[in-house]
């Protein structure tokens, strides 16, 4: 099977010297290995997407020498697709709405629990018990991973990057524990979560393998698990290390300093960007 790979920037803000290199070590790759390498907007935080944003993408990628297939794929023109998924996995049972707030959240996690104990910012499961039909404007939709991890045999993914690189299978017990009933929906009506939108769009993109930074490593436990509730392919990750500031601090999108436009602008070529990242 042939790669193919992709690059998923949000156009929430400039790109960075970190998006930089996730870019350009997920195209290396692919034209190494003769693959595939796709571009996909993920535009479903309407609050913060932005067309200029997205603009500057290409053009800050175009700058940098890559090239990319047409039609980019942009996840606001997907949301369909996600909202046929969140109603299939109403149908088994798997998802309910939740109105919580992060105050009710925070209080339900400082009284007395039952059991082992949920990891930090783990939700509560104060409305696990509501029903689907009761949802109410605003509520958003978290997954039911009690149910969820009953409801298929547990997938393993196969990790290549520096850190983690083995083959992982996923474990009911961490997964309740350390991720827990994840927010799937968003208040919005409109729009679903990253997580769940991002594995629809990687199976409808064909990506086989998913190359990103090490920061997203975590989800990808949560992400694996939604591939088998929804009957997709599990796709090979990557997870690369990330690229710090000079305090070794991790780049923020708010990190403007360090903005690609920004060093195009003083004159930089893309060889230095590529020096700079350490390619
Ligand atoms: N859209 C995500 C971001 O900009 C990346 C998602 C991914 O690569 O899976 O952080």
């Amino acid at each position: 099977m042939s790669l193919t790979t992709r690059f998923a920037p949000s156009p929430t803000g400039p790109l960075h010297l970190g998006h930089a290199y996730s870019a350009l070590l997920a195209h290396d790759m692919a034209r190494v290995a003769g693959g595939r390498f796709l571009l996909r907007i993920e535009d479903t935080d309407t609050s913060r997407a932005r067309p200029q944003w997205e603009e500057l993408i290409y053009k800050d990628l175009a700058w940098l020498g890559l090239t990319w297939e047409e039609p980019v794929m942009r996840q606001s023109d997907q949301l369909e697709l996600y909202h046929t998924a969140l109603e299939q996995l109403a149908t088994r049972g798997l998802v309910f709405p939740c109105s919580c707030r992060r105050s009710d959240i925070r209080a339900a996690l400082s009284a007395p629990q039952e059991g082992a104990p949920l990891a930090p910012g783990v939700y509560p499961g104060t409305c696990r018990h509501r029903p689907m039909r009761e949802r109410k404007q605003g509520d958003a939709i978290r997954l039911n991973m009690r149910a969820a991890v009953q409801d298929i045999e547990m997938p393993e993914f196969t990790e290549t990057g520096p850190k983690h690189a083995e083959s992982h299978q996923l474990d009911p017990e961490r997964l309740i524990l350390e991720i827990g009933d994840a927010v799937l929906g968003r208040k919005e009506i409109e729009t679903v979560s990253y997580v769940l939108a991002s594995v629809i769009d990687d199976a409808a993109q064909g990506i086989t393998c998913i190359i990103r930074g090490e920061d997203l490593y975590q989800i990808t436990f949560l992400q694996v698990l939604l591939q088998g509730l929804l009957d997709l392919p599990t796709p090979e990750y990557h997870h690369h290390r990330l690229i710090r500031d000079d305090h070794g601090k991790r780049l923020a999108k708010r990190d403007d300093a360090r903005a690609i436009a920004k060093y195009r602008a003083e004159g930089a070529t893309p060889q230095d960007i590529r020096r700079m990242v350490g390619l």
